[in-house]
């Protein structure tokens, strides 16, 4: 004996099919399966005798009953209660869920940025995580700016020089380094597992100079292995840090401060962006007492006069020239 649904049951089994498997509820799906299949079996050598039949009929009746009760319940409460909204306004993977993220995808959210901090030392006066406070406080501001991007969790870890004999920042407590080829291949498999999610424009946003040379490298690789399909590409978003360089220093300079104290590393500008972007990594006692720094200090610049409102400005103008670089990125590639 084989048992078919009635038609309303047939179309609410399959819509909750259906809807299980469009939200991956499958131990929803296996309990329906679970109570109604050994009910078939156990129906399955009735029906010869009148009576046998009637309890068929009974038995039959109360699965179908069951089977409905699933059926609704599964569609009452899997699509309904699963349905995400996109979560407007929210653009830090980390604080979506997986349905959230889904939802945002579809209507349209293709772009990632992925921030590259660093852990380094940063004078006496700068705290250790600098460019990670500053690199995901910048790439949601972008990525706000753009309303179709998604921020990927900060890249702490990156390049900064042989470990023994510590070289450059090495030299000072608290500065983590990586070999380049693994840094590289993280960038990798970092876009294609956003591709994989359905993203097709992802930019790498560095803060840090030393290692600007292999997120082109790293794109450079993706974009070939994603040849094929022009939808996609990756990039290495050169704009971000340069506009905190020449173009920065240049309006540092019309305000009458020196090359000396703007300087490339905990000087003028790096401690006047950290100061706008969270005062609490500056310790701005030192900064008032004045006491010099130097190279020997694992400072390049001189930071005593830096200020958050000087520090606006450069931020100001990375944000407007990553959201311009990054629209006019995914412009050609769509005419490609
Ligand atoms: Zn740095």
């Amino acid at each position: 004996m084989t048992m078919k649904p009635t038609g309303s049951i047939q179309i609410g089994y399959r819509a909750m099919k259906k809807a299980v498997v469009a939200n991956s509820l499958f131990p929803t799906f296996r309990v329906g399966q679970w109570l109604r299949f050994p009910l078939l079996k156990w129906l399955t050598p009735l029906g010869s005798m009148p009576h046998e039949r009637q309890l068929a009929r009974t038995s039959k009746n109360a699965t179908l009953a069951i089977s409905a009760f699933f059926s609704w319940l599964a569609l009452a409460y899997c699509p309904a209660a699963l349905a995400a909204e996109p979560a407007p306004g929210k653009v830090l993977l980390e604080e979506l869920t997986s349905f959230e993220l889904r939802e945002k995808i579809a209507t349209g959210t293709t772009t990632v940025l992925i921030p590259i901090g660093g852990t380094e030392q940063n004078g006496p006066h700068i705290a250790i995580g600098k460019h990670n406070v500053r690199v995901k406080f910048l790439a949601e501001k972008i990525a706000q700016r753009l309303g179709n991007a998604i921020v990927a969790p900060v890249l702490a870890y990156v390049p900064e020089g042989a470990i023994f004999p510590p070289a450059a920042h090495m030299r000072f407590s608290g500065t983590l380094s990586i070999p380049e080829t693994v840094f590289e291949s993280l960038l990798e498999a970092t876009a294609k597992s956003f591709k994989q999610h359905g993203f097709h424009d992802v930019f790498f946003l560095g803060d840090h100079g030393g290692y600007q040379k292999s997120e082109a490298r790293a794109a450079a690789r993706i974009n070939q292995a994603w040849q094929g399909d022009s939808k996609f590409r990756a990039y290495g978003l050169t704009a971000f840090y340069e506009a905190a360089q020449m173009p920065y220093t240049q309006i540092l300079r019309n305000k009458g401060f020196s090359d000396a104290q703007i300087g490339t590393h905990a000087g003028l500008s790096d401690t006047s962006l950290t100061l706008a972007v969270d005062q609490s990594l500056v310790r701005t006692h030192l900064l008032v007492q004045g006491a010099t720094t130097s190279p020997a200090d694992g400072v390049y610049g001189d930071p005593r006069k830096a200020t958050a409102e000087l520090g606006q400005i450069g931020i100001q103008l990375i944000v407007d020239r990553s959201v311009q670089a990054i629209q006019e990125a995914i412009k050609q590639r769509a005419v490609r």
